[in-house]
């Protein structure tokens, strides 16, 4: 079958508090993939993590990048995908010894830690959020997530088949005060609302997820129901890592850890994880690069 777009698509059911969006992957999922050698059951993880990135970006009111982030001390060490806010994704992985590929994510957790960042790109304060891992699929967690931090009804599913990855959130928005006095005779229905697309949502299969258009989906979910769909927005990959952000970086670990680097090796070799970009910085580039340091230190002001 034809690949669809890499789109996430936000859509809300006509006056009632539920909304919802739909994310798809696959030259983002394969871009991401093609950086690293994964085993089959991490894959579909990163997959699944990456269009789940995309799914809550959607909902985020913030100019700046969402980092979702799986930590444990078993094989499995991170699992890592950022989204910003113009869904621009990138992520990667680390595991130790040898996984093979019938082993799924949650066999290579032990004391997991999930962890949900947002960065605001305009100096705003950065927000983090940690919980212990419950559930055993991502969906679940991420659902656990939103209800006991954000106090939002929320459902996400999630797939993929190592080619294509896909999701669907639902979410039930919070009602202001203001609004419950006003609609106090329809909370009733929007509950009832939540529930019953809930229902309807939950027959959905992975097949459809990963392979129907929008529009198909959404009628054959919630065939009753009055839709309003939005334009799509367009997804790819990218990594923001730059010669820069690297200089910068390296100038934190100091003169003296520089200087004996290069004195060993005569150069620094720094590889970028999320998208294998090599950034190789000899004894001129380093000493210039110490030597801006100097000067940003001298004149404050400058720059
Ligand atoms: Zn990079």
């Amino acid at each position: 079958m034809k690949n669809k777009l890499d789109t996430l698509q936000r859509f809300v059911f006509e006056n009632t508090p539920v909304r919802g969006n739909l994310v798809n992957l696959t030259s983002t999922l394969q871009l991401a993939l093609n950086k690293q050698h994964l085993p089959a059951g991490l894959k579909r993880a990163l997959g699944e993590l990456m269009a789940a990135s995309a799914l809550l970006t959607a909902t985020l009111k913030m100019n700046g990048s969402l980092v979702l982030q799986i930590q444990s001390k078993g094989a499995l060490k991170l699992l890592v995908v950022e989204c910003s806010s113009d869904f621009g994704i990138r992520a990667t992985a680390k595991w130790t010894g040898d996984v093979d590929d019938q082993q799924s994510l949650f066999e290579l957790i032990e004391h997991g830690q999930f962890m949900i960042t947002l960065d605001p790109k305009d100096g705003g304060q950065a927000y983090q959020g940690i919980v212990a891992l419950e559930g055993d699929n991502i969906s679940t967690i991420l659902e656990n997530y939103m209800l006991r931090s954000e106090q939002i009804d929320t459902r996400i599913w999630l797939c993929c088949d190592g080619h294509s990855a896909a999701g669907m959130l639902l979410q039930k928005l919070p009602e202001t005060m203001n609004q419950v006095t006003q609609r106090q005779d329809l909370t009733e229905q929007d509950s009832d609302t939540w529930n019953r697309v809930g229902h309807l949502a939950s027959t959905i299969t992975d097949d459809e997820l990963l392979h129907l258009p929008t529009e198909t989906l959404l009628k054959r979910l919630f065939n009753e129901e009055d839709i309003r769909l939005f334009d799509a927005s367009h997804i790819a990959f990218f990594c923001s890592c730059s010669r820069d952000s690297v200089a910068n970086m390296l100038r934190m670990l100091g003169n003296d850890e520089l200087s004996s680097i290069i004195e060993e090796h005569g150069h620094i070799e720094v590889n970028c994880d999320f998208c294998n970009a090599h950034y190789s910085f000899d004894k001129v580039d380093t000493a210039q690069l110490l030597m801006s340091e100097v000067s940003a230190k001298a004149n404050p002001k400058i720059h």
